[in-house]
């Protein structure tokens, strides 16, 4: 049974978009509210947005706690978000009491991996499985390690950071600035990088005629359309990108000898045409006992992981359940 006297609230804080929900302990949504993030070096216009949508929902709710996911390195235990690449504002923002001071309301924040790890710990394919790794991919690549039915959180708050294991040597310049990183390999913008290299070295496709020679109107979801449809160098851009996947993966196997790994994210569609060279490859990495036992499945929580993530967290910090960490 819904219960609208325990509701809180949950935010997915992104560099393209905010969600807002508003949840009960169990995860159900009551409702909720999606806005263009906008200009992320701007802190007071962001937190504008994240405002009105607040007393909306407090004008119709009692709202009990809030939990923020937020891109980025994030100190949960102090309430500050130390950096976040694609947010500049967040610089050493002390974002839970900024929040707090808005709505007037107990808030916690976290890592936004982490928070879509804690919904599928309670949701989704995360439920009734001691030990998994959760990984996004997307513009980066997120991951979180559940050992246990914890969340597994390092000294600073930074375990299950996969988007940033070295793979090769002197490979491109990742976003956190060291080279080389799974992130520069696997992404969108990589995929998408590699592309427009290859065609720009005279690699025929039929993309480029598709695209009138504009570029710029090469995305992930074009060169994954292309696939389907057999064009070579498409396949190629997502191969190159799924290889690294396989390695990493293998990786989590050899390493964790996990019961499941979940996949998730919106770049998950565009990897289709190549998808079960996954399973094809992944055998020739990872050993063979904790490879058959382990399953790799996609998340069907959807967009919504994170804000509901972060809802639920909020609540159980609120209610003092102790079994976040
Ligand atoms: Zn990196």
């Amino acid at each position: 049974m819904k219960d609208k006297n325990a509701l809180g609230i949950g935010i997915d804080l992104g560099g393209t978009k905010i969600l807002v929900s508003l949840v009960d302990i169990s995860g159900n949504i009551f409702d909720s509210k999606k806005f263009e993030t906008g200009d992320t070096d701007n802190g007071s216009v962001v937190l504008e947005k994240i405002s009105s949508a607040l007393k909306n929902f407090k004008n119709k709710y009692t709202i009990l706690s809030i939990g923020i996911g937020s891109a980025g390195f994030v100190d949960y235990k102090h309430g500050i978000i130390h950096s976040s690449p694609n947010i500049k504002f967040l610089n050493e923002y002390h974002i839970v009491e900024e929040v707090r001071k808005l709505a007037g309301v107990e808030t916690y924040v976290d890592n936004d991996v982490k928070m879509g790890a804690f919904a599928e710990l309670h949701l989704g394919e995360g439920r009734g499985v001691d030990d998994f790794v959760f990984i996004t991919f997307g513009t980066g690549i997120g991951g979180a390690i559940v050992v246990g039915r914890k969340i597994v959180r390092g000294i600073d708050n930074l375990a299950g950071e996969i988007g940033h294991l070295a793979l090769v040597k002197d490979g491109y310049v990742c976003g956190c600035g060291k080279k080389g990183h799974f992130e520069t390999l696997s992404s969108g913008p990589a995929i998408k990088r590699y592309f427009i290299e290859q065609l720009s070295c005279g690699r025929a496709t039929k993309v480029f005629d598709f695209v009138k020679g504009d570029l710029s109107l090469i995305d992930v979801p074009l060169i994954a359309k292309f696939a389907k449809q057999g064009d070579e160098l498409s396949l190629e851009a997502l191969n190159y990108a799924m290889h690294y996947i396989t390695i990493v993966i293998s990786y989590i196997i050899n390493l964790l000898n996990p019961q499941k790994i979940i996949l998730g994210g919106g770049l998950l569609e565009g990897l289709e045409p190549v998808y079960d060279n996954l399973f094809d490859e992944i055998g020739k990495y990872a050993l063979d006992i904790p490879l058959k036992s382990v399953k790799i499945v996609k998340s069907k929580l959807g967009e919504n992981a994170v804000s509901v993530g972060a809802g639920i967290f909020g609540l159980m910090k609120k209610n003092n359940i102790d079994e976040l960490w």
